[in-house]
């Protein structure tokens, strides 16, 4: 991706530990708090408590419902890699605080397309914050470590990363390049987008009363869409002209690699389907494919349509 140059979003919290200087300045829990200037902000609180409700009452962590890494799926609580500079990267991808600016100028791209999408849809974009941290990172979701991946608080309207998942991604899940940390961004957008059109509440509220096997079937449409989001921001991507070659076939290899089936595979040596709550391998491709092809979000159904 030719994203040297471009504009990098000021949207990122940089609450890592050992990042010598965060720009949020703010010590972790100061935001907790939606403070909503807008009228979405009372929606926010309800929606925190709808979630957290629904993890108490289905047995899950509400801080998981978006999270996006293998979970406990990855052996040795996920590998930590804590050297964050001058770590080196054969994969072509961008290393250290080089690797911040890269995130910013994604997260930058994402907050261009989508407000142009939401605006053409007479809707106000609003930019979610990125939240940087290494280690460990409480949110309005709850607490969270790295070994859980990167995940989306609705609550907070924030995505949180620890960017030690993107060698993760490349040396364990064998997912390299920089388009597909790329995904990883725009997925985690992908859910935010989901919140602010109200789609996330619609999941919560339909998750009521569901059984384990069907909320996660449920959880799949959800990451599915996140997915076909990616591909929609992609598509906007590559017609300004800073897609190189390699980098779709990048984000779909990420996308197989993290699909619950092979993930499983490679965690546990077999599968159990009805645990399955991000999608398959195909799944994850068709639907990230989908978006990119298009560029409509109306491709992105995946709730009206078979995944
Ligand atoms: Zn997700």
């Amino acid at each position: 991706m030719l994203w040297r140059g471009r504009r990098q979003s000021d949207n990122i919290e940089d609450e890592r530990s050992d990042s010598g200087g965060g720009l949020g300045g703010g010590s972790p829990g100061q935001f907790r708090v939606p403070i909503g200037g807008r009228a979405g902000g009372g929606s926010s609180i309800i929606l925190v408590i709808l979630v957290v409700l629904a993890g108490w009452y289905f047995g899950f962590d509400p801080s998981q419902i978006l999270g996006d890494g293998s979970g406990g799926l990855v052996p040795g609580g996920g590998g930590q890699i804590t050297d964050d500079s001058g770590s080196q990267d054969s994969t072509g991808a961008p290393a250290s605080d080089e690797m911040k600016q890269f995130v910013a100028t994604v997260l930058a791209e994402t907050e261009d397309t989508w407000t142009g999408i939401f605006k053409a849809n007479g809707l106000t974009y609003e930019d979610p914050k990125l939240v940087l941290f290494s280690g460990q990172i409480r949110s309005a979701c709850g607490f969270a470590s790295s070994a859980a991946g990167p995940f989306y608080c609705p609550g907070d309207h924030k995505v949180y990363l620890d960017m030690t998942f993107f060698q993760q991604l490349d040396q364990q899940f064998g997912a390299s390049g920089e388009f597909a940390r790329a995904y990883v961004v725009a997925h985690e957008v992908g859910h935010h987008v989901q919140n602010l059109t109200g789609i996330m509440s619609k999941f919560d509220q339909m998750r009521q009363g569901m059984g384990e096997t069907e909320a996660n079937q449920m959880s799949v449409r959800v990451e599915l869409q996140a997915d076909c989001f990616a591909g929609v921001w992609a598509h906007y991507t590559a017609q300004k002209g800073i897609l190189e070659q390699g980098d779709m076939e990048n984000a779909l290899n990420a996308a197989k690699q993290i699909g619950d089936d092979t993930l499983q595979k490679k965690m546990q040596g077999y599968v159990v389907p009805e645990s399955f709550n991000h999608g398959t391998s195909a799944q994850r491709q068709t639907w990230l494919a989908r978006g990119y092809k298009s560029g409509k979000l109306s491709d992105c159904d995946t709730f009206n349509n078979p995944v």
